[in-house]
């Protein structure tokens, strides 16, 4: 480790793993990082995990795309089959003004063919500034607002439920508010693996006497936390959590004033919740009635409670109505608006936040504007000095790949996302991808992705970069480069703006804040936060003057919705969309692991997180694996009605007997190629935490 004499340069930045945000800084030596170390960031604290601290490597690994690439006119059918460490058989390198010129030429050739021809997918690793450009260069360049990123595949549902019924999609209070809560809830979320910076508080807070409720399907970590453990049936979140408030409005736990001052269509919910009861919901969810109304009495008896969720609340056919039920149990508490409560999506990317909110969504502009809203459309045309837009809802991810797999989208710009890995049955993704005539991939390393790409432009890692980031806690942070980019690769928003010149936009960004500045423009949410007060602070959004340093808790006067009121959502029972059966008996869900990040692209090239954790492998219960005669540690074929993969198994007892949990980080066993791609109708997001499947001794299948 050394001291700061030992290192050339120290640069502060912010983690580019999770959503937490950590702040960093990096000890540079001849021109590399050499060490990592947690500095005093609000969401930190000067802590960081495994992967802040030692996962920083890859920024120098020599899988970096050091130059453009052009597809070989003689190369192989398109497929996974490039070597990152050789792929001139595939490609050949090419100068930034060819490569640039050719995929410019290529989307104006289907701008004018049929400009919805064309569509792209940003990224929640690049900064603010990038995805603000990149959500403009696809509105402004085509005229459509086909455009996502990796939100659709995450949280698109929680965001989708918050913004129906509390009228905002970022959290309404920080994670750090658990220091002033008396009871937690954490839902279908893994903090100790996924947010483990955050999770150190959650401990705290159980240690210090905090009453902790668990409820997930996996015995995740927190459960030696917990005062409650819930590990309910796989998909039952709706019926167990409408009978918890059942019990509520049984015993009128409720608050009364609250909900009179705040809130609207509490009588529907009322009658609705009262056919959930506990002895009819406890079949179904798993859970017994006894704890489902101690559950109950705990978190309305209590002061203040938070309520956390991650993705397995999420990656539901009915993720929307898991988080409604997850709002209204908030609301009828009186729990939103006041420390120490409060409702938060654990949000999974270190920038999904910040992506989300700078519009790099298909229905929503900057600060989730709605594209349908004519006055906001003609603001943005009046800063953008263009011609209006689309008032249509744009795609969304999985609704791009089919129409690309249909021939109707025949060009895509995709900037540091891995669809070949990280959509719901991948395998139709990837035939989607290979078909397209145009394919450009702005990234770091020739991913599964940049297989199928016809150009690849080599990118920036968050490293190498200037620019903010927005963390879970909606709060905003300067990111600044260490060292620079490797060979000839740049920053994503000097090559997007190159590209969006080369399409004739009028694009003269010269400088990354300047993009901050005209963001601020159509961003109210970054009101009183400037370029300059974020060389110092970090700043959670909304500020209310030049010195806030903003507002760890929002709505405590009111919501941004008409009538100032909150909404309850009653939420029914809706299964999951397949059910096992003789064929697929058992439950396959898919998440990460501590070590390895999202589809592994970065991680799996971090020498001491690929030391860790090296192999492909899921985990079953130990009594389902002797029941079937497999040994930990022999490989096992999964197939479900989209495909097989062959893996590597372990036990473990926090697994449920009639499940298989996946991490989906391994090309060599992709997760996604089992996974439904079923949607929920609201937020538009796959069910990727169940599919049925059938597991069976590799050797014997
Ligand atoms: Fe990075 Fe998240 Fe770990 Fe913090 S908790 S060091 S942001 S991966």
């Amino acid at each position: 480790r050394g001291d700061s004499k030992d290192y050339d340069s120290e640069t502060e930045s912010v983690c580019p793993f999770c959503g937490v945000g950590c702040k960093v800084s990096l000890k540079v030596k001849d021109g590399k990082v050499k060490y990592v170390e947690g500095i005093n960031g609000p969401a930190n604290e000067g802590r960081l995990c495994v992967k802040g601290r030692f996962g920083f490597d890859y920024i120098h690994h020599p899988h970096r795309l050091t130059k453009p690439l052009i597809r070989r006119e003689d190369a192989p059918p398109k497929g996974l089959n490039v070597d990152p460490a050789d792929w001139s058989t595939h490609f050949r390198e090419a100068t930034w003004d060819e490569a640039l010129d050719l995929a410019a030429k290529g989307l104006m050739k289907l701008r004018e063919e049929d400009p919805r021809s064309v569509a792209g997918f940003g990224s929640a690793k690049c900064t603010n500034e990038e995805a603000y450009l990149f959500q403009k260069f696809i509105r402004q360049g085509f005229g459509h607002n086909n455009v996502d990123h990796c939100t659709r595949l995450c949280h698109a549902s929680s965001v989708a439920a918050l913004i129906e019924n509390v009228g905002s999609g970022a959290v309404t209070a920080t994670f750090n508010e658990i220091e002033n809560a008396d009871v937690a809830i954490i839902i279908g979320a893994n903090p100790i693996e996924n947010h483990p910076v955050a999770a150190t508080y959650f401990k705290q807070f159980a240690k210090r006497g905090g009453k902790l409720i668990v409820m997930d399907p996996r015995g995740v970590g927190m459960r030696k936390f917990a005062t409650e453990m819930l590990q309910f049936r796989p998909g039952a979140d709706v019926s167990m959590l409408n009978a918890i408030m059942n019990v509520i409005v049984e015993e009128e736990l409720y608050d009364s004033q609250y909900i009179h001052r705040w809130t609207e269509n509490w009588e529907a919910e009322k009658e609705h919740l009262r056919q959930f009861t506990p002895e009819k919901m406890a079949p179904i969810c798993g859970i017994e009635p006894d704890q489902l109304r101690r559950v109950a009495r705990i978190f309305a008896n209590a002061k203040a409670g938070l309520i956390f969720w991650g993705m397995g609340v999420s990656q539901h056919i009915h993720g929307t109505d898991n988080s409604r039920c997850l709002i209204s149990l908030a609301l009828m508490t009186g729990n939103v608006g006041k420390p120490g409560a409060g409702l938060h999506p654990l949000r999974g990317q270190n920038n999904v936040q910040g992506a989300s909110d700078a519009g790099l969504i298909p229905m929503f502009l900057p600060d989730y504007q709605s594209v349908t809203d004519d006055a906001v459309r003609a603001k943005f045309s009046q800063v953008w000095n263009s011609g209006d837009f689309s008032n249509e809802k744009g795609l969304t991810v999985t609704e791009i790949i089919d129409h690309a797999y249909a021939g109707k989208i025949k060009g895509m710009y995709i900037m540091g996302e891995n669809p070949a890995m990280s959509d719901p049955d991948v395998n139709h993704a990837r035939k989607a991808l290979a078909k397209l005539d145009l394919m450009i991939v702005q990234d770091i390393f020739l991913t599964e992705t940049a297989n199928y790409a016809d150009i690849i432009l080599p990118a920036s890692a968050l490293y190498e970069k200037n620019g903010t980031v927005s963390n879970t806690n909606r709060q905003v942070q300067r990111v600044r480069p260490a060292v620079p980019p490797p060979g000839e690769a740049r920053e994503d928003w000097a090559i997007t703006v190159d590209l969006a010149q080369r399409i004739e936009l009028n694009w003269d960004y010269t400088d990354v804040s300047q993009v901050f500045a005209e963001m601020k423009q159509v961003m109210a949410s970054l009101d009183n936060i400037t370029w300059e007060r974020l060389e110092t602070e970090t700043i959670t959004y909304p500020s209310l003057s030049e010195t806030d340093p903003g507002q760890s808790i929002v709505f405590g006067h009111g919501f941004p919705r008409p009538n100032g009121r909150a909404k309850f959502t009653p939420a029914s029972i809706i299964p999951p969309d397949e059910a096992p059966d003789e064929e697929f008996p058992m439950i396959a869900t898919t998440g990460r692991q501590l070590e390895h990040w999202h589809t592994g692209s970065m991680t799996r090239r971090a020498k001491v997180l690929d030391a860790v954790e090296p192999e492909a492998n899921c985990s079953m219960n130990p009594r389902t694996l002797k029941l079937m005669g497999i040994e930990p540690g022999e490989m096992v074929r999964l197939t479900t009605r989209r495909g097989s993969i062959e893996i590597m198994v372990r036990a473990d007892r926090a697994i449920a007997e009639d499940m298989v949990f996946i991490p989906f980080a391994y090309v060599e066993a992709a997760a996604n190629i089992l996974t439904n791609p079923a949607i929920d109708p609201y937020g538009k997001i796959p069910e990727f935490k169940y599919s049925a499947v059938r597991v069976e001794k590799a050797a014997e299948a």
